[in-house]
């Protein structure tokens, strides 16, 4: 749709089309920001993920990173299986305190650490 000229007399004059044109144009040749990547902390594999997410999972060996601010490494997770109404829940891994998403409730998970601190 281009404005015509004779229909618009003052704008035409008053504000060069190119000027506009120009300011606009450098703009809009910015690269869209990349995505954020995280390395798999299992793995190693290195994964793109959309801003924002608060999870990835490795598309290699299926393992949940936890996207962690200033950090390129994916965080360790842990699995919280609530006992009110069996949702698993996500966590990362060192949270004492899970909210399961279905229900609300809040379940002390510290045993799950000392269970594995054994078990290894
Ligand atoms: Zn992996
Ligand atoms: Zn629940």
């Amino acid at each position: 749709m281009a404005v015509e000229a004779d229909k618009l007399p003052i704008f035409f004059v008053e504000n060069p089309d190119g000027t506009i044109d120009g300011v606009a144009g450098a703009d809009s040749i910015a690269p869209p920001p990349a995505n954020p990547r995280l390395w798999c902390h299992h793995c190693n594999t290195q994964l793109e993920f959309a801003a924002g997410a608060s999870y990835v999972q490795c598309y290699l060996c299926r393992t949940m990173n936890a996207v962690l601010t200033g950090s390129q490494l994916g965080g360790r997770t842990m699995n919280m299986l609530c006992t009110v109404c069996g949702t698993s829940n996500l966590a990362p891994w060192g949270t004492a305190y899970v909210r399961c998403g279905q229900c609300n409730t809040v379940s002390d998970v510290t045993h799950i650490y000392h269970t594995n601190v054994t078990g290894r």
